[in-house]
């Protein structure tokens, strides 16, 4: 195997976390974040927390100076065992705010320099299918869907519509939502208009309901099918690129009716995602998969030989600690 490096990871969920920079234009620049060492990340907590210090551990935490390409070239064995045949999840956690759409897609203005894990992923795999072109061939198609209260949502639509699709298990395609458009990509100019169509469909659906975005979460379904050239084996590896709704707690007593059906919605699923992760991690034989539609989405993708990575974000105001600290706890016990 060319990225062994794979195997040497220890087990296969890992835990990363990133802090994003001071927005310019913030004045008040009092940090959450007192230091970050290796894998530790230590923050200040206010009297309501327990004044002090307080410090979790992860496989990597990121700074507010890390670049894309940095984050990216960390995470670069794990895309790549995709074209090895394994199932690969990664998910971008975190409040509203945090740096997840940054992380996974980048900022609104997007210049080859900004471009998240979405598009570098995907020029990766090209790159070393194209490398292994005399031995292999490769096949990449994408799907791209939202999950909107529990509905799941075709993104790669262009007349507009807004069908319910299902979700079902198929042995056969390996695809858990068969009815999603899967489309074929070969190059990095295939990947940036399907995003920008992806893009345009969430924007539409946000007219309704401002800024659905952040309270739906979105998957990049990358699925490659490798043939080998000598002996004809076919080996299929997908991997999940999710997007996340926010992890911000809503006040009970502040939202009713909508706003309130929504955020129980992005309750529910983030903690059957939090519960599914963890028995994974310890090893429990059962694991609830069937309490969301995100974790049935991704049941194929999570456990087994599946490589799964969280991907924590926070955002460095001292304002936000209270969700701060929730998210890395949400973190620390998935780790
Ligand atoms: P989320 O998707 O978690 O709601 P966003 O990714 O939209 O958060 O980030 C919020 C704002 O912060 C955006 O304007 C985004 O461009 C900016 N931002 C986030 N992370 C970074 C980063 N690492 N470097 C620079 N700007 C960032
Ligand atoms: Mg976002």
């Amino acid at each position: 195997k060319l990225y062994n490096q794979v195997q040497d990871l220890k087990g296969s969920i890992r835990v990363y976390c990133r802090v994003r920079p001071f927005l310019s234009g913030v004045s008040n620049c009092l940090s959450t974040v007192d230091h970050i060492e290796d894998g530790n990340i230590t923050i200040n907590t206010p009297a309501r927390h327990g004044n002090g210090h307080k410090s979790f551990s992860f496989n990597k935490v990121f700074g507010p100076s890390a670049s894309q390409a940095d984050v990216f070239s960390d995470m670069q064995p794990l895309i790549r065992s995709v074209l090895d045949g394994y199932n690969v999840c990664i998910f971008a956690y975190g409040q509203t705010g945090s740096g997840k759409t940054y992380t996974m897609s980048g900022p609104r203005e997007l210049t080859e320099k900004s471009q998240g894990v979405n598009y570098r992923a995907l020029g990766d795999l090209f790159f070393i299918a194209d490398r292994r072109k005399d031995t292999f061939r490769y096949d990449v198609s994408v799907q791209m869907i939202e999950i909107y209260n529990e509905q799941v949502r075709d993104l790669l639509v262009t007349d507009g519509s807004n069908k319910r699709l299902e979700i079902r298990n198929s042995s056969q395609t390996g695809l858990s939502v068969p009815d999603a458009n899967l489309v074929p990509v070969s190059s990095t100019s295939d990947v940036i208009d399907l995003m920008n169509l992806g893009q345009k469909n969430r924007v539409v659906g946000a007219t309704a309901l401002n800024d659905r975005s952040s309270r739906s979460h979105s998957c990049l379904n990358v699925h490659v099918q490798g043939r080998d050239l000598t002996s004809g084996a076919i080996l299929r590896g997908c991997m999940h690129l999710v997007d996340l709704a926010g992890s911000e707690r809503v006040d009970k007593s502040e939202v009713t009716g909508d706003r309130l059906k929504e955020a129980q919605h992005i309750n529910k699923s983030l903690s059957a995602l939090g519960d599914v992760i963890a028995s994974l991690a310890q090893k429990n034989p059962h694991v609830p998969y069937r309490n969301s539609k995100l974790t049935q989405l991704l049941q194929d993708s999570l456990g087994g030989q599946a490589k799964t990575l969280m991907f924590v974000h926070i955002s460095p105001e001292a304002d936000a600690v209270g969700e701060t600290i929730s998210t890395l706890k949400f973190a620390e016990r998935v780790a």
